[in-house]
């Protein structure tokens, strides 16, 4: 398959790399330091299309395919992991699992107000006791004629505190095996009972808002249900697949753009008379990082055109986003290797992809359900 971009994806990346450079680049550091949500870009990014990427015209997106996406993120990325991360779930779950699985009404309802910035898309499966193992959760919605009424807490939840919305899983039959007896339910933020209970503290993606929610007899009319009883799991493991895609153009991104900050370091600073560049020992740093890197960009690229030619590519979602989050992992630690101990201060960005880095390693699935995933495959095969 031939990964070359089209013009199209070319004009975009380009026109988004000017974008971030110039919107948040030089904001990004302080947004990270202050642990807090840029509640003001909000309407630039949804000016760019950027949140409402997959979203058709006629509900006010600019349905984007998941190559753009992919790119969308990636750029995103490149300056600020916690930015791109509110991207990709805003767009990929909250906002995906309504355009997936939505009733008319329900795209009608949420699609042009998440495409516009006025509301942003959470999505809650996790929860404290389930996060693996998610067809575990505890979260119980019980009909009562034509209402639900859902009870449970979730945990780690992007745009918990800031999202207008939420898609929620919840446990709708107990007696069915635990994958099918879930169902996803739509949740308007300040609907009696729903609440963002915490907002967590965290080592990376510290601009991104995480909140543990807590659902309290939260009553719900049935139309407010995305998709049949008792296949939110199923429905589920589909939005996530699209989910795993942008993780790893998110780890991409990151792993990109600290092999352009460790080139330019090591060609600037001078050890022992010479610049560091010429020593043999980081120049393998750089080259074992530039290759790893390629082989992401293979690989996310792949699955998000296998996506957008409609073929199945969950095993290569998962491969992605394996290979990508901790390709990129390890080529942060190589370049903040090469800065030293300058690279050890918050003066360089080196250190604040690096703690984002580790995230994609773990949400949308750790690297070990990565592996599991691909082992199923490679067995079934
Ligand atoms: C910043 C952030 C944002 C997030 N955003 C969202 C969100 O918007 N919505 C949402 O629903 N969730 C979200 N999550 C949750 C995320 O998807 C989970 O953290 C992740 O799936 C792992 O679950 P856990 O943290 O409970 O770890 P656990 O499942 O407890 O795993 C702990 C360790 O055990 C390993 N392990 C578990 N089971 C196995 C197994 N079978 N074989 C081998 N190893 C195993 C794991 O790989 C890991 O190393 C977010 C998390 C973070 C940190």
């Amino acid at each position: 398959m031939d990964f070359e971009l089209s013009e199209h994806h070319q004009i975009l990346q380009s026109s988004l790399r000017e974008f971030f450079a110039r919107e948040v680049a030089p904001h990004a550091r302080r947004w990270d330091e202050e642990e807090r949500f840029p509640t003001e870009l909000v309407p630039k990014l949804a000016e760019m299309g950027l949140l409402g990427v997959r979203i058709p015209e006629a509900y006010g997106g600019s349905a984007m395919d998941t190559l753009s996406y992919a790119i969308a993120v990636e750029e995103a990325a490149r300056v600020d992991g916690s930015l791109a991360l509110t991207i990709a779930s805003h767009n990929g779950l909250g906002t995906g699992h309504i355009l997936a699985f939505g009733t008319e009404e329900q795209k009608q309802r949420y699609l042009p107000k998440a495409a516009s910035g006025e509301w942003l898309a959470a999505w809650a499966l996790t929860e404290p006791g389930s996060g693996s193992d998610s067809a575990g959760l505890a979260t119980t919605a019980v009909r009562d004629g034509d209402h639900w009424v859902l009870n449970g807490t979730k945990m780690f939840i992007t745009q918990g505190s800031v999202g207008g919305f939420c898609v929620v899983l919840a446990r709708t039959n107990k007696e069915a095996p635990k994958q099918r007896g879930i169902t996803a339910f739509v949740v308007d933020h300040g609907t009696p009972g729903f609440r963002a209970s915490k907002h967590l503290l965290k080592l990376g993606m510290r601009s991104s808002d995480t909140a543990e929610l807590t659902l309290e007899n939260v009553r719900v009319h049935d139309s407010a249900r995305v998709g049949e009883v008792d296949r939110g799991f199923i429905d589920t493991m589909k939005i996530l697949d699209r989910g795993r895609v942008s993780i790893a153009a998110l780890s991409l991104g990151l792993g990109s753009a600290v092999i352009d900050m460790a080139v330019g370091y090591a060609k600037d600073r001078k050890q022992f008379g010479k610049s560091i560049s010429e020593f043999q020992a980081v120049q393998w740093m750089l080259a074992d990082s530039k290759v790893e890197m390629d082989a992401a960009r293979w690989l996310v690229w792949r699955a998000a055109s296998l996506a957008d030619q409609g073929r199945p590519y969950s095993r290569e979602a998962s491969m992605a986003k394996l290979f990508a989050s901790e390709a990129a992992s390890r080529a942060c630690n190589r370049a903040l290797q090469i800065h030293g101990g300058y690279g050890y201060t918050r003066e360089f960005a080196v250190e604040r992809h690096l703690r984002d880095a580790k995230l994609c390693e773990i949400g949308e699935g750790t690297s070990e359900v990565q592996r599991l995933v691909i082992a199923k495959h490679a067995l079934a095969g």
